[in-house]
């Protein structure tokens, strides 16, 4: 069978300017797929509906255009997609893998604060769980509730320990997942937020596999929630694309930029007369060649 062909996505949450952190995502998930002959997708990450606006997507859009990328259309909207992440969330419940779960950060931090609870564990997703709702049926779960995914029971319906290729600078290679580290540092995330109904981890895994992704391109920051994403492909019966890990642009300090960082806005930088060349040597990239 053919190899399919190439394709990286970037995907921006809109709740704030593109900055230089952004532009050198982009720029590297643009030109690992034109290497290979392939095409960039772009996706909007806007499924926190109260914190992502209109302006801030199309201010991206621009900038993204001015820096000379190009995506391939339509551009996918994750507001548009929440049926698609409901079924997926759905998918799981009829395989008993999910629970919900009413316990507020509050709550979290008192139970792992009993004399009996070991030391708090910090996972991708903030302090591992500890556990208080697992086993509480589907039936009950209301509008109070988080959805979150039982690991251990999630990793016992697997055939095989989840395993992902990474061909990022930092950690490049195969990676095997270890069941007692996820179930200890990962533990029983949440797949759908009380605010929202959904999470970005049913989000992304979903729509990678819809816009057939064969390389996931994103900040190191993220390399911590690949086991997620990898789990959830497999139950899910998802294939899994490569994942490609980039260096974090940081400021002067060595601090990682932020979106409220407006300093660093490609828009402010615009303002100032900057190019697109000058852009990429910001970010450390050297001058673009020729399409
Ligand atoms: N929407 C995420 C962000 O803006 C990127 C998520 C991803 O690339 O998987 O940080």
């Amino acid at each position: 069978m053919a190899e399919p062909r190439a394709r990286t996505r970037f995907a921006p949450s809109p709740t704030g300017p593109l900055h230089l952190g952004h532009a050198f995502s982009a720029l590297t998930a643009f030109e690992r797929a034109r290497a290979v002959g392939g095409e960039m997708l772009l996706r909007i990450e806007d499924i926190d509906t109260a914190r992502c606006k209109p302006e801030w997507e199309a201010m991206i859009l621009d900038d993204l255009a001015w820096l000379g990328l190009d995506w391939s259309r339509p551009v996918l909207r994750q507001s548009t997609r929440l049926p698609a992440y409901g079924a997926a969330l759905d998918r799981l419940a009829e395989m008993g893998l999910v629970y919900p779960c009413r316990c507020r950060r509050s709550d979290i931090r008192a139970a792992l604060s009993a004399p009996q609870a070991g030391a708090p564990v910090l996972g991708p997703d903030g302090l591992v769980y500890p556990g208080t709702c697992r086993g509480r049926p589907m039936a009950e779960a209301g509008p109070e509730d988080a959805i979150r995914l039982d690991m251990a029971r999630a990793l016992a319906r697997l055939d095989a320990l989840p395993a992902f290729t990474e061909t990022g600078p930092a950690h490049e290679g195969r990676h095997h997942l270890s069941e007692a580290a996820l179930i200890h540092e990962v533990g029983d995330v949440v797949l759908a937020r009380r605010d929202i109904g959904t999470s970005y981890h049913i989000a992304v895994v979903v729509d990678d596999a819809f816009q057939r992704i064969t390389e996931v391109v994103r900040g190191e920051d993220l390399f911590e929630v690949t086991p997620i994403n990898i789990i959830l492909q497999d139950l899910l019966g998802l294939s899994s694309p490569t994942y490609h890990h980039h260096r974090l642009i940081t400021d002067d300090t060595g601090k990682r930029l932020a979106k409220r960082d407006d300093a660093r806005a490609i828009a402010r930088y615009r303002e100032e007369g900057a190019t697109p060349a000058d852009i990429r040597a910001l970010v450390g990239l050297s001058p673009a060649r020729a399409p």
